[in-house]
């Protein structure tokens, strides 16, 4: 399963409305509050998210800017609690915990499921802390929904606010005919050595098939045809939703832009194979990057 998906929670849309539901949900024990100081998880000494609820709720909660409804597991009620606006030391006591810690440097501890939870828990807060105004008439938002949405408090607008994503492709482009290849490129900035797959923000007006064959040709000069879905991968990092596509690309000629991309070339599954062999990384270990290539490897012997 791809890191930050598979999320168990039942989400409670028809629930999280009512706020004497989320009030009692607040003060039942059995709930879970998850703390999070500016993108950053409050772990304990073990880096096991940290379960303050059975250390001091209420002083967490008071101390808090904002405390969201995740969902329910199994019944029990789990809230983000948002501590950016106090000191790392304050809110790493407020908290009961030790550090403040990256969701993605928790990935190899943690289940997918669980690593799915804290980036949600962290899209979300993160949304709020940008949200606090309106954008049409500038007056202060509220929350709503137990964190779901937020309306403008200005008179006259009622302005509503939705919790926003920005989706990004990111594909695998196949050579066409044979022998199989694939089309890997090495990014501004990146190692020497360091071959990913293409990706890029889908922009307002197009359909995600647009964008592949837009970031294909923009950033490698390489003209595709067929798009076909392979998965998706909620990436909150801030806000991403990763969508990713197997691209067969119509000619083989390369011509890099210079600026996101320094060197694009074409791979076969032999010299993947080899770079695999010899200790190199397939993709980033929680990125839909490592599923596009690793399944385009096991495609074929
Ligand atoms: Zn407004």
């Amino acid at each position: 399963m791809l890191a930050y998906g598979g999320g168990w929670l039942d989400r409670a849309a028809a629930l999280r409305g009512d706020p004497g539901w989320l009030a009692a949900r607040l003060t039942d024990p059995a709930s879970v509050l998850l703390p999070l100081w500016r993108d950053r998880c409050l772990v304990d000494a073990v880096r096991a998210p940290v379960r303050p609820a059975v250390v001091d709720a209420a002083g967490l909660l008071a101390g808090a800017d904002e405390t969201v409804f995740l969902g329910l597991d199994e019944g029990r009620a789990l809230f983000a609690v948002d501590l950016s606006g106090r000191g790392e030391g304050e809110a790493c006591e407020l908290a009961g915990a030790v550090e403040a810690v990256d969701v993605r440097a928790l990935v190899g501890e943690l289940g997918a499921a669980e690593a799915a939870v804290l980036a949600y828990a962290k899209g979300l807060l993160h949304w709020h802390r940008g949200q606090r105004f309106c954008g049409g008439c500038g007056a202060a938002t509220v929350v709503g929904s137990g964190g779901h949405l937020r309306s403008c408090g200005g008179a006259g607008c009622g302005r509503l606010l939705f919790p926003r994503i920005e989706p990004a492709v990111i594909m695998l482009v196949e050579a066409p005919g044979e022998p199989a290849r694939c089309l890997l490129a090495r990014h501004r900035g990146a190692a020497e050595d360091s071959w990913s797959t293409l990706a890029g923000f889908v922009e307002i007006g197009e359909s995600l098939e647009d964008a592949v064959r837009r970031e294909v040709g923009e950033e490698a000069g390489v003209a595709v045809g067929e798009v076909v879905y392979q998965g998706s991968q909620a990436w909150p990092f801030p806000a991403g939703l990763m969508v990713g596509f197997r691209a067969t690309a119509v000619s083989t000629r390369v011509r890099v832009d210079g600026e996101e991309v320094v060197e694009a070339r074409w791979f076969t599954r032999a010299e993947l194979r080899a770079r695999v062999a010899a200790g190199r990384p397939l993709g980033r270990i929680d990125s839909i990057d490592r599923h596009l290539l690793g399944s385009w490897l096991d495609a074929r012997a």
